[in-house]
């Protein structure tokens, strides 16, 4: 039902994840997924969604990764320094699911290494492509960089990203002798954090920001990932206390590996309960390690289904089996 709509409605008006979510009376599925590395097909990325695609995800997430920089030893022992991106492509990914898959994609945009001219015209082809939702996002800083620098002339933080699109929303484009312009029909999602962004000197200032983007036109949060239910449910009351109205997404990861428990917390600052880190310690190997994840953010969904949450975003990281199974039995 929910795809049929999907086809009709590309004819008629883009669906936005926005509106989804709004409306929905039951909780939805979504996923996120990464761009292949380089050099490998298009035919990785279907292979991770394939096995998904019959709980009828209501959107999919494509994330965006910017360049790294690596130096190469020349003569006489000069370092050159060159820039590469591992994993090209969002905007295409985006496009190529959402065709294929006749299900919404939403493109992870960022702040970080775009100027707002190159910001407009990445924007420019997800509209000519007819991918009209899109996450909001500032980036990490890179591994070379102790703080986020933006681009000389880019977007400082994710709030100056959603107010750009609203821009173009209005058919207000970077150059002000445009005449007639279209104006382009973005749905904005924006990332919230219920441990609090590593950065932010305290929840309360970390939900003025927050709020900050949904003021500026952002239409949904989704959060990230977290092992503590309590945490979200703390989380959502706080953004209401603040006026956030609207929809908060969890963010939903299973572990797989005992290496996670030391990998997560360094790279996206959050804690591991400890009933959750002594099971998997507990673990002989890493099958034991996925059987146990499985079951922890089973047990997490369910209770986030029973609170009705609008939909449940799972971070795939590539890796499509736990998810299934735990959709399985859920959707
Ligand atoms: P912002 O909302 O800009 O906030 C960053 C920090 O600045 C916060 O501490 C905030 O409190 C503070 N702040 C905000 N506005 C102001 C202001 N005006 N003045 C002072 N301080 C301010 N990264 C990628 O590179 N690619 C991805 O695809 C990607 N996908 C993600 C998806 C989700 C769901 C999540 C949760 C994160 C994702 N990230 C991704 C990571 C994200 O880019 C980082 O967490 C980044 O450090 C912050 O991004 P943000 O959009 O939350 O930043």
């Amino acid at each position: 039902m929910q795809r049929f709509f999907y086809i009709c409605n590309t004819m008629m008006k883009p669906i936005n994840v926005a509106d989804l979510l709004e409306q929905t009376t039951k909780t939805l599925f979504s996923f996120e997924i990464l761009p292949p590395l380089k050099g490998k097909s298009i035919q990785s990325i279907y292979d991770g969604i394939d096995p998904l695609i019959e709980f009828k995800p209501a959107f999919i997430n494509v994330t965006y990764h910017r360049e790294e920089f690596i130096y190469k030893k020349r003569e006489k022992g000069y370092l050159e320094k060159f820039s590469i991106k591992k994993r090209p492509g969002t905007v295409g990914i985006c496009a190529a699911i959402s065709n294929k898959y006749k299900t919404p994609s939403v493109a992870h945009l960022i702040c970080g290494g775009f100027t707002r001219e190159e910001t407009e015209n990445a924007l420019i082809d997800l509209n000519f492509l007819g991918v009209n939702n899109v996450l909001a996002l500032r980036g990490d800083p890179i591994k070379t960089e102790q703080y986020f620098v933006p681009e000389e002339g880019g977007n400082e933080y994710a709030v100056d990203l959603v107010k750009q699109i609203i821009q173009l929303n209005k058919g207000q484009y970077i150059e002000d002798n445009i005449e007639n312009a279209s104006p382009t029909n973005f749905c904005i999602g924006v990332s919230g954090y219920p441990e609090k962004h590593s950065e932010a000197p305290n929840m309360k200032e970390d939900i003025i920001r927050l709020k900050q983007k949904i003021d500026a036109g952002a239409g949904y949060i989704v959060t990230q990932m977290f092992f503590d239910n309590q945490k979200f449910f703390d989380f959502v009351a706080l953004c209401r206390a603040a006026g956030i109205t609207v929809p908060i997404v969890p963010g939903i990861k299973p572990i797989a590996t005992k290496r996670q428990l030391q990998v997560l917390p360094k790279l996206f600052h959050i804690d591991l309960p400890e009933e959750l880190t002594d099971m998997v310690e507990a673990c002989k190997d890493n099958e034991e390690v996925k059987l146990v994840g499985e079951k922890w953010a089973l047990a997490q969904c369910k209770e986030l289904m029973e609170k009705q949450v609008p939909c449940i975003h799972f971070y795939t990281m590539g890796k499509s089996n736990a998810v299934r199974n735990i959709a399985k039995k859920l959707f």
